[in-house]
C-alpha cells in the first residue's frame, strides 16, 4: 500500500488538455514528505492546475499521480494500472487538503460548523470529538473567540484562517495553497501567512504552494518550482532560484514581479 520510502507526492508524465490548449505538459515532479515547496509562474502557466489535479477536482489527460507510493488516479490490478474507481480516489485523496483563494466556506455555517461538517460526514467522527478538534485549530489559528461567527462577519483573513482550519480538521498530510493571500487586502495578508509559518513549524505536513508572495515563498520554502507554460522552466532553492536564476523565463518573470513591488 503506502511506501514510506516513496515521495510524499509524484507527477509521473502528467499532461491535463482542455480541447486544444495543454495546460500541463508531460509534467514530472516529485515532492519528499515534510517538503514545502513553491510555485511561481505567469497567469495561465498552469500553476492551479497541479493542485486542482491533486485535489482529483478533474481527471488527467495522460500520466499517474502517486500520493506515498500508491497511485491517486489509478489502481493496480493485476499488476496494470487502471483508472482508480471512485472509493480508491477518495481514499488517497483524503490524505490532501487545499485552501482556495477565494475562502470557500459555507456561508451559513459558523466558523465551528465549518470545521465540524467534513470531520463528521467524512470521516465519522463523533461531533463532541470534531468540536473539540475545530475549537483546538480555530485556537490555532487565533479565533477562539471568533468561532460562532458567521464567515459574512469575518474579515477575509479571518475567513481564510478558518478555511485553513477546516482543512486542516480532516487530518491530512498534505496541504494544497492555491494564492491563499491573493484576494485579501494587503494588511490582512500577514495573519494567513502567520499561520501557514506556524503549521508549517508544529505539524507534520508535507506542502505545496502557489504564491505570488516572493518574500515569503524565499523564507518558507526548500525548494521553488518556475511553472512556464504548463512545465517546470527551472527549479531550485530559493537562494538559488531567486538569487540567480539561470533561465531567461525566469529571469525575465522575477524582475517583472519585483519591478511591479
Ligand atoms: P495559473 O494558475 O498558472 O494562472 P491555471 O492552471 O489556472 O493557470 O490555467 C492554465 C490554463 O488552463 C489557462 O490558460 C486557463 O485558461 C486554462 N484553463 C484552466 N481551467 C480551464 C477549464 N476548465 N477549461 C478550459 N481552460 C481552462
Ligand atoms: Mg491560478
Amino acid at each position: 500500500m503506502t511506501d514510506a520510502a516513496a515521495p510524499m507526492i509524484r507527477f509521473e508524465n502528467v499532461s491535463k488538455r482542455y480541447g486544444p490548449l495543454t495546460v500541463l505538459d508531460g509534467l514530472n515532479l516529485d515532492i519528499a514528505r515534510g517538503e514545502k515547496v513553491s510555485i511561481i509562474g505567469p497567469s495561465g502557466s498552469g500553476k492551479t492546475t497541479v493542485l486542482r489535479m491533486l485535489m482529483t477536482l478533474e481527471d488527467i489527460d495522460d500520466g499517474v499521480i502517486w500520493v506515498e507510493g500508491e497511485p491517486l488516479t489509478h489502481m493496480l490490478k493485476d499488476g496494470k494500472l487502471i483508472r482508480g474507481n471512485l472509493a480508491h480516489v477518495r481514499r488517497v485523496r483524503s490524505k490532501i487538503g487545499m485552501v482556495f483563494q477565494s475562502f470557500n466556506l459555507f456561508p451559513h455555517m459558523t466558523a465551528l460548523a465549518n470545521c465540524i461538517e467534513a470531520p463528521i460526514k467524512s470521516l465519522g467522527m463523533r461531533k463532541a470529538d470534531a468540536q473539540a478538534r475545530a475549537a483546538e485549530l480555530l485556537d490555532m489559528v487565533g479565533l477562539s473567540q471568533k468561532k460562532d461567527h458567521y464567515p459574512a462577519q469575518l474579515s477575509g483573513g479571518q475567513q481564510q484562517r478558518v478555511a485553513i482550519a477546516r482543512a486542516l480538521a480532516m487530518r491530512p498530510k498534505i496541504m494544497l495553497f492555491d494564492e491563499v493571500t491573493s484576494a485579501l487586502d494587503p494588511e490582512l495578508v500577514g495573519e494567513v501567512l502567520q499561520v501557514i509559518r506556524r503549521i508549517g513549524r508544529e505539524h507534520d505536513l508535507t506542502m505545496l504552494m502557489v504564491t505570488h508572495q516572493m518574500g515569503f515563498a524565499k523564507e518558507f520554502s526548500d525548494r521553488v518550482c518556475f511553472f512556464y507554460q504548463g512545465k517546470i522552466c527551472e527549479q531550485g532553492t530559493p537562494d538559488a532560484l531567486f538569487g540567480a536564476p539561470r533561465n531567461e523565463r525566469t529571469q525575465q518573470f522575477l524582475s517583472a514581479v519585483l519591478e511591479a513591488g
